[in-house]
């Protein structure tokens, strides 16, 4: 047989091949490492890849269930909408935007605000979709987490964010911005008031989320590899008119720089924020003051 006819025999095969279809979702690729993950796997590993630990995006959702107590999660704060202060248009109307990520999401807002248990702990807790157009900061989420603060505040409880967003929500102009220095401001109240909050940045947590709420923290935990910035890498390297370091504004590179306290693998994560709420709680401030008392006693 000669080359030509061998190959001509081969080509329908591989195109019998192609017909052995995979059911939708059972495979994933993995953006990190192009390994192809089967999807159980994935969802045992919490959506990091078993090879090279790619981080991949998820819900708000998925988060809640991720950090708390079996059963333990109660959302609140879900009345506050979207208006359209600006009649705001662009390629879209604004309102049909919303009212997409609505449909896509199954939320009103692109924060998810509740109570929950973390550990036994009771804690506030606050978690970004970026599903929901870009886990935006609107006038809800500013809102939001703003009176999520001061139930915490009310309770005397500690409050956790976690971030993955494209920073302020343009269609909502100054709206947007103003919700920075609110956040900010009940965050100082927290504060005051003695109580701890720990905020997580997952990829990617930019613009003004990064500029308030998210590096606010007592705490400030990031995923790896995640891109957390202000402005896009881009922009600053036209600003600046200099290259930029490798690894800029990734997890990694904040950490080194002392704008991240630490790295957190997914699957660490809701045992890492058990344990500083350990250190945290009053239990722990009580059984500190005790041995200080004793020592105190003792002379020492
Ligand atoms: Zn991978």
């Amino acid at each position: 047989m000669d080359q030509v006819s061998w190959l001509k025999r081969r080509k329908p095969r591989i195109k019998d091949a192609k017909k052995l279809d995979v059911p939708d979702g059972l495979w994933k690729k993995c953006d990190g490492c192009g390994e192809i993950l089967y999807h159980k796997e994935l969802e045992k590993n919490l959506w990091t890849c078993g090879k090279c630990g790619h981080h991949f995006r998820i819900s708000a959702d998925k988060y809640t269930n991720i950090l708390t107590d079996s059963g333990s999660y109660v959302e609140l704060l879900t009345g506050l909408e979207s208006i359209d202060p600006l009649g705001f248009v662009d390629s879209k109307k604004y309102v049909d935007r919303i009212e997409a990520a609505k449909k896509k999401t199954g939320h009103n807002s692109a924060v998810l605000t509740g109570s929950a248990r973390v550990g036994g702990h009771l804690v506030m807790l606050a978690v970004l979709d970026f599903g929901f157009l870009g886990g935006s900061m609107g006038s809800v989420m500013g809102e939001k987490i703003a009176r999520l603060t001061r139930m915490a505040v009310e309770e005397r409880v500690p409050v956790i964010t976690l971030s993955s967003t494209g920073g302020a929500r343009m269609q909502e102009g100054i709206l947007s911005l103003m919700q920075m220095a609110k956040t900010s401001a009940m965050l100082a109240k927290l504060d005051e008031e003695g109580l701890p909050h720990i905020a997580i940045q997952a990829h990617p947590t930019t613009g003004g989320v990064t500029a308030s709420f998210a590096s606010l923290g007592d705490v400030i935990i990031a995923e790896p590899g995640a891109l957390i910035g202000f402005a896009g890498p881009r922009v600053i390297q036209q600003t600046i008119k200099q290259d930029l370091p490798d690894g800029f504004q990734r997890a990694e590179f904040l950490q080194e720089h002392g704008m991240v306290d630490m790295i957190v693998h997914r699957k660490e994560l809701k045992s890492v924020i058990v344990r500083i709420l350990d250190f945290f709680s009053d239990d722990a401030r009580d059984r500190a003051e005790d041995t200080l008392e004793q020592a105190r006693k003792q002379g020492l």
